[in-house]
């Protein structure tokens, strides 16, 4: 049986590791390369991208994560964690020293971080994610602002006026998921059973 990991150097990594639990899986909180080793699916919490993308580097966990998600581990990340997963930032933070933030990547998207305003603008959503029909929950979400070819748009949430299409906040590349929302939170099991189903070759 798959042993999952969820990243826990920041964020609502507890509520990932109780939603993977409630569906009978075994999990880890990963703190280490050793632990991270262990692993065959790994799921980065939300949080702070910038936080948790300092946090991996001075833990040495960015170099091997990345390398995981090149050799194929099924990753899921939330909000902060699919900022993690995209190739390209339009907006990384910058900190005092100059440094600009970085991601592992693994998806071929450019996502806006807090693309829809700020922790006051926090807002519930109902939305489709294969046909299930579900509340979403947003806390300073990204938004996927442009997909390469080999991305599958799983759900929209409505745009602005004019735009027929809608904003961009969950996605697929191969064994890559990633929302802007927080399924951990609302304690709608339909994201992780679908992440499930990915680690297992069935979706
Ligand atoms: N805006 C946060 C960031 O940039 C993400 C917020 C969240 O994970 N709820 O990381």
């Amino acid at each position: 049986m798959s042993l999952f990991g969820v990243l826990a150097l920041q964020g609502d990594f507890r509520e990932h590791l109780a939603s993977l639990n409630e569906l009978g899986k075994v999990a880890i909180a990963v703190r280490t390369p050793e632990e991270l080793a262990r692993v065959d699916a790994l799921i980065i919490p939300g949080g702070e991208s910038s936080v948790i993308d300092r946090l991996s580097r001075n833990y040495g966990l960015a170099e091997p994560i990345k390398e995981r998600i090149a050799a194929g581990m099924p990753t899921y990340g939330s909000c902060a964690g699919m900022i993690m997963l995209a190739d390209r930032l339009e907006n990384p933070a910058v900190a005092r020293d100059g440094a600009v933030q970085q991601t592992f990547g693994g998806i071929d998207m450019t996502v806006r971080r807090n693309a829809f305003g700020r922790q006051v603008d926090s807002f519930e959503n109902h939305l489709d994610f294969n046909g299930v029909n579900l509340e979403a929950v947003f806390i300073r979400a990204p938004e996927a602002i442009e997909v390469g070819p080999q991305v599958e748009v799983i759900s929209r949430v409505p745009g602005v006026e004019g735009d027929a299409q809608g904003r961009i906040v969950a996605v697929r590349q191969g064994n890559l998921l990633a929302t802007s929302f927080h399924p951990e939170v609302s304690g709608n099991a339909a994201i992780h059973e679908f992440f499930i189903n990915i680690t297992r070759g069935d979706a």
